[in-house]
């Protein structure tokens, strides 16, 4: 059997004796290499596939923490203000623990995915008339008044769940890349994967930090314009946040690792998405290509140098968001159920 995340790396963890560990094998996701990206922007490139965690995004490794010591707590009712992932996540790891769990949703913004595993999962969903920034005033409000545990990023401990990816990836490469690139939302995994470096660093298992290389949508990049977005747009429905919760951490992960937070469009971002898919066959949502169209934008200034080791998180699963991946495919030919049609239609000759 997999050996849970929080196990594997106890010794950085707030995991005691006490801590009943809620885990549905979280982690260990691959870090693969992608030769045709590397070649495009003249570096070696690696791709960390969050999407292969249980739920499909990275958010489980803040989950299995966050939950594991909300029953350690005593906690009966989890509560979380979501683009989707983060509820999908907490539903399914509040269901193992035997958890109450209640997730508030922009309503009609939450990738179809997302949705059909929230309600598989048992969660009660609360669709509210605004957006993802609007639902976490009121998630604040709600435990600050009642007696229910939130697990958006404001709880420590996803943040600190989230420090394992780092510990992965340097466990895998014998040290910190040059350069970490991702997708930048409400700003926990930015401020969580520099923060897993920096407690590596500390443990003597690593001599180099990677420079931080961060990006949001450009309809949704309060970091970038220094000021929070009141009605935040972008396809990548996962980042679709105007005010980030983890702000100022984004800000300190991009200034001490001497890196940049940068916005990438929407076309750039489905363009990275298509070439994800079609020349690595790595199949992600949306948001998952911000990083990676971040890269690329960087390479038209020939900003990498040969040699340069480049990890991309890839923070999330393809099959999340169905209708994005359907709206930018070719639509398939219809031909009668004849074999020479076929044959012909696909250019093949007798
Ligand atoms: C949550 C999420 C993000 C953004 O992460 P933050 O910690 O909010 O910055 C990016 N991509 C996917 C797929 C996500 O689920």
């Amino acid at each position: 059997m997999a050996i849970p995340l929080l196990e594997k790396y106890r010794e950085f963890l707030s995991v005691t004796d006490e801590t009943p560990i809620v885990s549905l094998g979280e982690g260990d996701t691959p870090l693969l290499p992608a030769p045709e990206l590397g070649k495009k922007i003249g570096a070696e490139v690696y791709l960390k596939i969050e999407g292969c965690n249980p739920t499909g995004s990275f958010k489980d490794r803040g989950m299995t923490l966050a939950i594991s010591k909300a029953e350690e707590k005593g906690t009966r009712a989890v509560v979380c203000a979501s683009t989707g992932n983060t509820a999908a996540s907490a539903a399914t790891y509040a269901a193992r623990a035997g958890l109450r769990c209640i997730v508030l949703l922009p309503e009609g913004k939450v990738a179809l995915g997302k949705l059909a595993h929230i309600s598989a999962c048992g969660a009660e969903v609360v669709a509210i008339q605004g957006n993802f920034d609007q639902a976490l005033e009121i998630v604040r409000y709600l435990i600050s008044a009642f007696p229910v545990e939130v697990v958006n990023s404001i709880n420590p401990y996803r943040i600190e769940g989230q420090t394992t990816g780092a510990f992965e990836i340097v466990d895998v490469l014998g040290n910190g890349p040059i350069y970490q690139a991702m997708p930048v939302g409400n700003a926990g995994n930015i401020t969580a994967y520099w923060r897993g470096y920096k407690t590596y660093q500390a443990a003597g298992k690593l001599t180099r930090l990677p420079k931080m290389l961060g990006f949001q949508a450009a309809g949704a990049a309060p970091i970038v314009q220094g000021k929070p977005v009141p009605n935040p747009e972008t396809v990548a429905s996962a980042i679709r946040i105007g005010h980030p919760a983890s702000w100022e951490t984004a800000v300190q992960a991009r200034d001490e690792s001497g890196g940049i937070i940068d916005a990438v469009t929407d076309e750039e971002i489905l363009a990275a998405y298509q070439l994800l898919g079609s020349v690595e066959g790595v199949f992600c949502e949306p948001a998952s290509a911000a990083g990676v169209a971040g890269i690329l934008k960087l390479a038209q200034e020939d900003f990498f140098r040969p040699g340069d080791i480049v990890v991309c998180i890839i923070t999330g699963h393809g099959l999340k968001d169905p209708d994005t991946a359907i709206a930018t495919s070719s639509t398939p030919t219809a031909l009668t159920a004849d074999r020479q049609a076929v044959a012909d239609h696909l250019g093949f000759s007798p």
